[in-house]
C-alpha cells in the first residue's frame, strides 16, 4: 500500500489537468513502513523532459531526480516513487512504461486524464520477475477503516438528501 496525504494527491491531480494534453511527472519522497507500506511525505513536480511526444511519454528532469538524491542522501526519507499521467489512457502501466520500469523499489503512481480531468489515480510496483506490474492499493491518510457516519444538516431535519454512497 501506498499513503499520501490528501494535499499531496491533489497536487498530482492538479499537474495532471495542468499538463493536458501532454503528460505530467514527479518524483515521490517518503519512507518504508516496517509493515512494508510506502508513506509519502513530500511530492517533487517535474518537467516533462521526454525528446518526443510529450501527450505520450514522459521522463523526469534527471537533474531534479539528482539534486533530489544527493539532497535525501544518509537521510531519513528516501525517493520511493514517482508519477505520471495518461492522457486519454487509462490508470495503468502502459507497455512502454513496463519496458522503462527497472526499480522494483519505486511505486508507480498513474493518473488518467479525460478531456482535462483526472478520473483515477492508481498505484503500481514491478514484481518480483521485473516482467510485469502489479497493483497495489493507494489511499489517503485520512482514510478511515471503519468510516464514521456523520449525519447532514438535510438529514437532522429529515429532508431527504441526494447523498453520495
Ligand atoms: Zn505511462
Amino acid at each position: 500500500m501506498i499513503v499520501l496525504a490528501p494535499a499531496h494527491l491533489k497536487a498530482i491531480i492538479d499537474a495532471a489537468e495542468a499538463a493536458y494534453p501532454d503528460e505530467c511527472c514527479g518524483l515521490l519522497v517518503g519512507r518504508t513502513a516496517p509493515a512494508g507500506d510506502v508513506q509519502v511525505e513530500r511530492v517533487e513536480a517535474s518537467r516533462n523532459v521526454v525528446d518526443g511526444d510529450a501527450a505520450r511519454r514522459f521522463e523526469v528532469d534527471p537533474q531534479l531526480r539528482f539534486d533530489l538524491m544527493r539532497q535525501l542522501a544518509g537521510g531519513e526519507t528516501r525517493l520511493v516513487g514517482h508519477y505520471h499521467s495518461h492522457p486519454g489512457h487509462a490508470a495503468q502501466p502502459s507497455a512502454h512504461d513496463l519496458s522503462m520500469a527497472w526499480e522494483p523499489e519505486l511505486v508507480w503512481l498513474i493518473t488518467a486524464v479525460h478531456d482535462g480531468q483526472a478520473v483515477l489515480t492508481t498505484a503500481h510496483v514491478l514484481d518480483d520477475d521485473g516482467h510485469r506490474f502489479r497493483p497495489i492499493d493507494l489511499r489517503t491518510d485520512d482514510w478511515q477503516a471503519d468510516p464514521v457516519r456523520h449525519a447532514t444538516a438535510a438529514e437532522t431535519n429529515d429532508i431527504p438528501s441526494g447523498e453520495n454512497g
